[in-house]
C-alpha cells in the first residue's frame, strides 16, 4: 500500500519541528552538552511529588470531570486572580487540559473555520503555525527585531490585521527569545483587539519567571480584553513538571464550553494524578517556584556576559530560560551551520533559530536550564568554536 497517498493533506505541508531534526543528531550521543529542550534541570518540587504518590496509594486512580477537578479549578481561579488580577468562575470559565499544549490545540479548533487568519509574532514556539494549520487556520506571523530585543510592535500588529484576522496570539516571556512585552505596546496591542474585534490567545506559561524584580501584565487586564481572551497557562515550566502533561484555559463560559466539546471527546480527561499534583503544585504557590526562579536569573546573567564576551550579540532577556544570541555577525555562518559546527566540534547543543521561524535565522537558543558547571563548559567550548570562526 502506499501509505504516504493515504495521508491527510492537510498534514503533508506541515514540517517536522525543526528542534526534533536537529536533536536526532544528539541522541545517543553521551558526550553532548545540552543547552538545547526547553525544560528545567530540576526534577518537580518534592511536596508535589508526594502529593502524587499519596494519590496513588489511596488509590485515586479514575477518570475526573471533563472540566477537571473541581478542587484544582477553585486552585486556578484563586491563582489566576492573584497573577493576573482577573476573575474566572471555577465551575464554567477554566478547563484543565494536557498541557498548554492542548490548550492551544483545542482553542484553534474552538474558533476556527477554513481561511481565518490567526497573527502571531515570530521568532515563537514551533507548534504555533503547526497548530494553527491542523485546525484548518491561516498562520499570519510577524517578525518581531534584534534591535528591538524581539519586542512585538503594535504597528507590526495593525499592518498584519486584514478582515479575515480572528485571533491573535501573544508569549510573553517569550520562547525562544526570553523576550517580555513594554507595558505601552501591550497597550496599544489590547486597544487594537478591540477596534479590530479579535479573539486573543494569551501563552502564559513563562509568566512566573521573570527576572530584575519585574512584575507581569498579561493582555486580558486591559479594558475590553477579558471578554475575548483565552488565558492559557501550565504547570511545566514554572513549577517544573513538564512530564506531568497539565495545563489549563480561562476564557468566557461559551468558549470554554466549546473548547470543552473537543477535549471531552478526544482527551476525555487531564491524568488524576498531574491534577492532584497540580493542586499541591498551586498550594506552594512561589515557595516552590521562587528558588528555580532566582536560579535561572543567576544563570541567566552569567551566560549573557559570556556570550557578549565572546563577541555574540545577545540582548539581555527579562524572562523565560532562554538566551537568543545573534551569531552570524560574529562568525560569518548561519543560525543553523553554527548549531552544527558547535555541536560536531565541541559536543556542545543549541538550537538553530530558524526552528522557531525565518527571522531567528542569524541566531541560535541556547536554553540555560543546564547545571551552573555545565553551563560553565558549554561557553568555555562556545568561545573557542567562535575565536576559531570569528571574522
Ligand atoms: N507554549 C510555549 C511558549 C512553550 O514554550 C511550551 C513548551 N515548550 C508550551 C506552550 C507547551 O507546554 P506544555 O508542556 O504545557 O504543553
Amino acid at each position: 500500500m502506499d501509505i504516504d497517498s493515504k495521508l491527510s493533506d492537510q498534514l503533508r505541508g506541515i514540517p517536522r519541528s525543526g528542534i526534533r531534526d536537529f536533536f536526532e543528531l544528539v541522541i545517543g550521543r553521551t558526550d553532548v552538552i545540552s543547552l538545547g529542550v526547553g525544560e528545567p534541570d530540576k526534577p518537580t518540587p518534592w511536596p508535589i511529588r508526594e502529593a502524587a504518590i499519596r494519590s496513588l496509594e489511596k488509590g485515586q486512580t479514575s477518570y475526573t470531570s471533563n472540566l477537571g477537578l473541581e478542587s484544582l479549578r477553585i486552585g486556578i481561579s484563586k491563582y489566576v486572580e492573584e497573577h493576573f488580577r482577573t476573575h474566572y468562575d471555577p465551575k464554567k470559565e477554566i478547563i484543565v487540559t494536557v498541557g498548554v499544549s492542548e490548550a492551544l490545540d483545542i482553542a484553534f479548533r474552538a474558533v476556527l473555520n477554513p481561511g481565518d487568519e490567526v497573527v502571531f509574532h515570530q521568532p515563537c514556539y514551533v507548534s504555533y503555525g503547526p497548530s494553527i494549520t491542523m485546525a484548518y487556520g491561516v498562520p499570519v506571523p510577524i517578525n518581531t527585531r534584534l534591535e528591538d530585543e524581539f519586542a512585538l510592535l503594535a504597528s507590526d500588529v495593525e499592518k498584519a490585521i486584514t478582515p479575515k484576522t480572528k485571533v491573535l496570539v501573544l508569549n510573553f516571556p517569550t520562547n525562544p527569545t526570553g523576550a517580555i512585552e513594554p507595558v505601552e505596546e501591550l497597550e496599544k496591542i489590547a486597544a487594537l483587539c478591540v477596534k479590530h474585534d479579535l479573539l486573543c490567545f494569551t501563552d502564559e506559561i513563562y509568566s512566573e519567571l521573570l527576572f530584575d524584580n519585574r512584575k507581569h501584565k498579561s493582555i486580558v487586564e486591559f479594558p475590553g480584553m477579558r471578554e475575548r481572551t483565552v488565558l492559557l497557562h501550565g504547570f511545566s515550566k514554572a513549577f517544573a513538571m513538564t512530564g506531568w502533561r497539565l495545563g489549563y484555559a480561562c476564557a468566557p463560559q461559551p468558549l470554554i464550553e466549546a473548547m470543552m466539546k473537543i477535549h471531552q471527546y478526544t482527551m476525555l480527561c487531564a491524568p488524576i494524578m498531574s491534577q492532584i499534583a497540580a493542586v499541591e503544585a498551586l498550594k506552594q504557590g512561589a515557595e516552590a517556584y521562587e528558588p528555580m526562579r532566582q536560579s535561572y536569573e543567576e544563570r541567566r546573567n552569567f551566560v549573557v556576559k559570556r556570550l557578549n564576551e565572546m563577541g555574540l550579540n545577545c540582548f539581555n532577556p527579562g524572562g523565560a530560560f532562554y538566551v537568543f544570541p545573534e551569531v552570524t555577525t560574529a562568525t560569518g555562518l548561519s543560525g543553523k551551520d553554527f548549531a552544527l559546527g558547535l555541536l560536531q566540534d565541541q559536543s556542545v547543543a543549541v538550537v538553530p533559530g530558524g526552528a522557531f521561524g525565518p527571522s531567528g535565522e542569524t541566531c541560535v537558543r541556547c536554553c540555560y536550564a543546564t547545571a551552573p558547571e555545565l553551563l560553565v563548559q558549554a561557553m568555555d567550548s562556545m568561545e573557542v568554536f567562535v575565536k576559531k570562526h570569528q571574522k
